[in-house]
């Protein structure tokens, strides 16, 4: 049995004695194909004293050779695209395209981390008082720290070290422990591109290795995404013990689709933001709100035939619109979300929960599934489902349309489809969501943008990559400087230096 083990000080290390494990699964069969190791606070004492070793170091190497490191690791991940892609696929279940693009979008951050020597640049006013000067500094907090999810065992990763490794910090990360081997592929692949032992490390586990991490008190900075529950704890925690804590979570996305708006079009990216990985995407949308009862009633009717052409199969068969979801326990925990709708009196227009693929009848497979009029005081709407589950929740008019993802306790993603500008730029205006897409149903922004979402979707007052994740990973320094000529002169007198200087 393969085990996959932690990255700390250059080397994978196994732990000594008889370390707890967790199984890896490989989604398409059902069967275990792994064991991770699972570490304690022992396990991350060792990865924070190589980062105090290392970290002095790297951060006083000049901004443009750390960013030569991003741009070697960038052609490196690049090289071997194929290979961390099937790796991914096997522990996640997103198809092998799909895979790609997760690492893809972590590359483009990368990128951005090329550029940092430019982005670190201070801030400098000469003359800001008589013979004073004023200026600004970055400097990295010093050990940064990445608790990850399942969903994007690449991207995510990226979005995080690719900026707090560029910045000066030594980052130790933690992935999830149900997919964690592109995690440690990638911080070999960084040792690779010739960054020092000890700058990156990746340490596994389960709750024990996050408190050790949120209690250390040699790590300055906790960068963590994950469902709403976890994040609020770890934000809590990590706050309490002093530290810069932001913590992302879960999501409800609605797509709202005005009586203008392109059908045809709603149709084809629907199906891909709904059932897309499965569901498995922070950046899904389940929900789909359709202003008025005719567009209702002809959403419903070119969707069914949208949702029977899906093709569920294997991670690694081109064909397929989604593979399986992650495990059986996220398989039961969908189908139980599906029974709850039925419950609480939505209309299950589509029911996937019978779908068993041929051939593959262990594999965590689940077809996908329509609702009708479901309604804002369910639960199956309340909640985040992260499955091939998507709900039409039906809204008279366009003041309903704002105000149902504006009161929604998730505040990550939301969309509009429609043909009307004013409307798109009302919308964007008044809605108390993050991140906005018109007619964009996945409106993930670029990597020199930051991504974020608000109310119970981000703990904590900064966003992931672009210059929000500059900020989070530094400090600013700001120096008042003034170089006296020795003379003995120089503004105000005695008097005055028992005065709180001022510019008057
Ligand atoms: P999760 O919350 O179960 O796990 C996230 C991380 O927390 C993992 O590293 C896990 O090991 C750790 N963890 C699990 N239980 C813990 C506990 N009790 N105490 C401390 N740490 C614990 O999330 P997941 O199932 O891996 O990922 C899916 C969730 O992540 C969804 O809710 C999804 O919406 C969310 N997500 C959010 C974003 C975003 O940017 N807002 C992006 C991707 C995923």
């Amino acid at each position: 049995m393969r085990s996959v083990d932690h990255h700390i000080a250059g080397t994978c290390a196994t732990a000594a004695g008889a370390a707890r494990t967790s199984d890896i699964f490989d989604p398409n069969t059902g069967q275990v194909q792994a064991r991770v190791t699972l570490g304690d606070a022992a396990t991350l004492e060792r990865a924070v004293a190589a980062a105090q070793t290392a970290q002095p170091g790297w951060a006083a190497t000049n901004p443009q050779r750390r960013a030569r490191v991003m741009f070697r690791f960038r052609e490196l991940v690049e090289a071997h695209m194929d290979e961390l892609a099937h790796l991914l696929s096997s522990e996640h279940g997103k198809v092998i395209a799909d895979a790609k693009g997760d690492i893809q979008r972590g590359l483009e951050v990368v990128e951005f981390a090329c550029g940092i020597p430019h982005v670190l640049k201070g801030e400098y006013t000469q003359g800001a008082g008589p013979g004073i000067d004023v200026y600004s500094m970055r400097q990295p907090i010093g050990i940064g720290a990445g608790i990850t999810p399942f969903n994007f065992p690449a991207m995510i990763p990226m979005w995080m070290f690719g900026v707090a490794i560029a910045c000066g910090n030594a980052f130790i990360l933690k992935p999830s422990e149900r997919d964690p081997s592109v995690p440690v592929r990638l911080a070999e692949l960084m040792r690779e591109a010739g960054l020092p032992e000890g700058v990156l490390q990746v340490v596994h586990g389960d709750k024990e290795m996050v408190d050790a991490i949120l209690d250390h008190p040699a790590i300055g900075a906790v960068s963590f995404v994950g469902s709403s529950d976890i994040a609020h704890y770890v934000y809590r925690r990590g706050v309490a013990a002093g530290k810069r804590v932001q913590a992302m979570g879960g999501a409800k996305n609605h797509g709202i689709v005005m009586p203008d708006a392109d059908l045809d079009q709603v149709v084809a990216d629907l199906s891909g933001a709904a059932f897309g990985s499965a569901g498995e995407r922070c950046m899904a949308l389940p929900v789909v709100v359709p202003v008025g009862e005719k567009t209702a009633d002809a959403l419903r009717e070119r969707l069914l035939p949208a949702i029977a052409a899906l093709r569920v199969g294997v991670s690694t068969d081109a064909e397929a619109h989604y593979g399986p979801v992650v495990n059986a326990a996220h398989r039961a925990r969908v189908a139980n979300w599906i029974h709850t709708g039925v419950d609480e009196g939505a209309e299950l227009v589509v029911d996937g929960r019978d779908f068993r693929l041929q051939g593959h009848e262990q594999g965590f497979f689940i077809g996908p599934s329509l609702f009708d009029r479901v309604t804002p005081d369910m639960q199956a709407y309340k909640e985040e489902i992260f499955g091939p589950v998507l709900q039409i929740v039906r809204a008279p008019d366009f003041e309903t349309a704002v105000r149902l993802p504006s009161e929604h306790q998730y505040g990550n993603g939301v969309a509009i489809f429609t043909r009307n500008g004013h409307a798109a730029r009302e919308f964007a205006a008044r809605v108390n969501v993050g991140m906005v897409g018109i007619n964009v149903p996945i409106p993930v922004p670029v990597a020199y943008h930051t991504f974020g979402g608000w109310k119970r979707s981000a703990f904590g007052d900064t966003n992931q990559h672009g210059m929000e994740g500059v900020k989070f990973w530094t400090k600013v320094k700001t120096i008042t400087q003034r170089w006296p000529d020795g003379a003995g002169g120089g503004p105000g007198g005695v008097q005055d230096a028992f005065v709180i200087p001022t510019m008057g």
